[in-house]
């Protein structure tokens, strides 16, 4: 387990406190905190013009549907349930990345994966100890889950992403794990950094793509970037 160290506290646009925690060799710089305050700035305004974007289903955008049926693989235009099972994680994600009570986030140099280098992750907990834990470590988010309660650790952000073209839905991605439970369907549901609008792999269906974190994130940026401000 890595020790982690924390690297300054920053305010967010939202008024909300978010500790800067880095472990190991990685170290921040302060215009890397300012670089870690615009990114929450931004993942927050992007998820706030969507939830305008979005607000009333008569009047969806054509290019909400189009972004909807890539991500979510949809052979016709969001159904009005679909569009609430979205709204419903942007809002759990939005308020999540907004709460007043602050965030914790954690740069750091992440070992590789096959295939590629992993961008972010969220720790899982679960049991007795989890719920105690949870008390004393308030930044874990308590999720019910048919199964039971599981609560979810701090969001990892890899350092080297700081500054870098898809940070913002990297720093989404996680934020979805955390406040929606949403999950990761390995190369089918994960899309290439500098083509992020492809899976990587065919076959995702539609009922995973409902869960799969990357396909909202993906969603909430290509909403924001295809919408006149
Ligand atoms: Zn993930």
């Amino acid at each position: 387990m890595p020790k982690w160290t924390s690297a300054g506290t920053v305010k967010a646009a939202q008024n909300q406190s978010i500790k800067v925690l880095t472990s190991g060799t990685t170290t921040l710089t302060s215009e890397n905190l300012t670089e870690v305050k615009n990114l929450v700035n931004k993942a927050v305004e992007i998820l706030d013009v969507c939830d305008r974007v979005t607000a009333n289903y008569d009047k969806l955008p054509k290019q909400v549907n189009e972004v909807a049926r890539n991500f979510f693989v949809l052979d016709d235009d969001l159904t009005q349930d679909q569009l609430l099972e979205i709204r419903a994680v942007l809002t759990l994600t939005r308020n999540g990345l907004a709460n007043p009570n602050g965030l914790n986030l954690k740069f750091g140099n992440f070992p590789p994966r096959s295939t590629g280098s992993t961008a972010g992750y969220v720790n899982v907990h679960s049991g007795k100890k989890a719920a105690v834990q949870s008390v004393v470590k308030r930044n874990w988010t308590r999720i019910s889950r048919p199964t039971g309660t599981v609560y979810k650790g701090d969001i990892h952000i890899n350092a080297n992403k700081l500054g870098d073209f898809g940070a913002e839905a990297t720093l989404i991605h996680e934020a979805t794990h955390k406040f929606a439970d949403t999950k990761d369907f390995d190369e089918r549901g994960y899309t290439y950094s500098n083509s992020p609008k492809q899976f990587r792999d065919e076959g995702l269906t539609t009922e995973e793509a409902f869960q799969n974190a990357e396909s909202y994130a993906q969603f909430f940026v290509h909403v924001w970037l295809n919408t006149e401000l």
